[in-house]
């Protein structure tokens, strides 16, 4: 310990010795003196010595502090003399001051917040859930038992037998409707994973799954609430058409889609010339997804949708590879 303490003054000494700048002083005052710094740090580890060892190592130590203390207060006045003889304070006030980088949100951040904002406007609660899940939740109470093959188009990570990464946001559908009673209208965002990448695949993307249960709800309900998201994202009047597709938790199941936002429908490379753009999938709520909660198919009814984040944002500004949102580029980061 003695030695320990001798060590670190000598180190001190030296180090403050070769200090040639006053903007450095303090980096020394925090590195030794400070309430973090090595010397108290070693004050602090006196108790562990032995008893009549302490009065004289606890002596030693406050001798080397008040030595370096002094130290350091002759060699602070020293560099400020020099500083002053050098023609006073050495800052240039007339230098314009520095800017300051500073962030921005991420586009696919910046697109899941308005997606959210406009179902938080249509009345919609927002449900969040894990990104590990189990195999019930994702698929099973979903309608996809083992071996369907529906299975086959998720490209599912597995975990082991019972859990994976969830291949949708859709298992919120089932917690939530397993934990409270409807009326229910709630999102569900978050990062779902898929064994796929290529330039409109990444591993890892962003969904918003939305569902609505109630009595007498009916297809009609899924439009006007559709339509009308579609009509606050990318604007009034522009065409939509719902088209007849199939997913195992919705029966009748409809893909949606907008007029190209690049040609306005008259055909191109983005639509690969049909005019239409597909951009969510959705349905009404399929009666063995409510026989799995212990919901009463004949009491209550309801649908569900669920679109891709990236894909809007890849709508919304003309980006045609999905992969760069993901390398981190700030040239093409800044420009949102
Ligand atoms: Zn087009």
């Amino acid at each position: 310990m003695e030695e320990e303490i001798l060590r670190l003054k000598a180190e001190a000494l030296a180090a403050l010795a070769a200090l040639g700048e006053a903007g450095e002083l303090e980096t020394f005052r925090v590195k030794y003196l400070g309430r973090k710094g090595q010397l108290t740090g070693l004050m602090r580890m006196l108790g562990q010595a032995a008893a009549e060892e302490r009065p004289r190592l606890g002596k030693l130590a406050n001798d080397v502090r008040q030595e370096l203390e002094t130290a350091f207060e002759a060699k602070s006045q020293e560099l400020a003399a020099r500083a002053g003889g050098a023609g006073g304070p050495r800052e240039d006030l007339t230098l314009p001051g520095r800017l300051v980088p500073f962030g921005r949100l991420h586009p696919v951040t910046q697109v899941m917040e308005e997606v959210c904002g406009v179902f938080a406007g249509l009345g919609f609660a927002v449900a969040e859930g894990p990104d590990v899940e189990m195999d019930y939740y994702n698929f099973e109470a979903l309608n996809i038992p083992p071996h369907h093959p529906a299975r086959d188009m998720h490209d599912t990570f597995y975990i082991n037998e019972t859990l994976l990464l969830r291949t949708h946001t859709s298992p919120m559908q089932v917690r939530t409707m397993e934990r409270e009673k409807p009326p229910l209208r709630m999102i569900a965002p978050g990062k779902v994973y898929r064994c796929d990448s290529d330039i409109t695949h990444t591993p890892m993307f962003h969904q918003v799954e939305g569902f609505l249960v109630d009595r007498k709800v009916s297809f009609a309900d899924l439009k006007g609430v559709l339509t009308t998201f579609i009509a606050r994202m990318f604007g009034e009047g522009g065409a939509v058409r719902f088209r007849p597709s199939f997913f195992p938790f919705t029966e009748p199941s409809a893909e949606v889609d907008i007029a190209c936002v690049i040609c306005g429908g008259k055909g191109c490379r983005v639509c690969k010339e049909t005019g239409w753009l597909e951009i969510l999938g959705a349905g009404m709520i399929d009666p063995e997804v409510f026989k799995a909660v212990g919901y009463d198919p004949e009491e209550v009814s309801g649908f569900a949708f669920g679109l891709g984040i990236e894909r809007i944002a890849m709508l919304k500004y003309g980006i045609t590879d999905i992969r760069l949102f993901y390398e981190n580029d700030l040239r093409f980061l800044a420009q949102f």
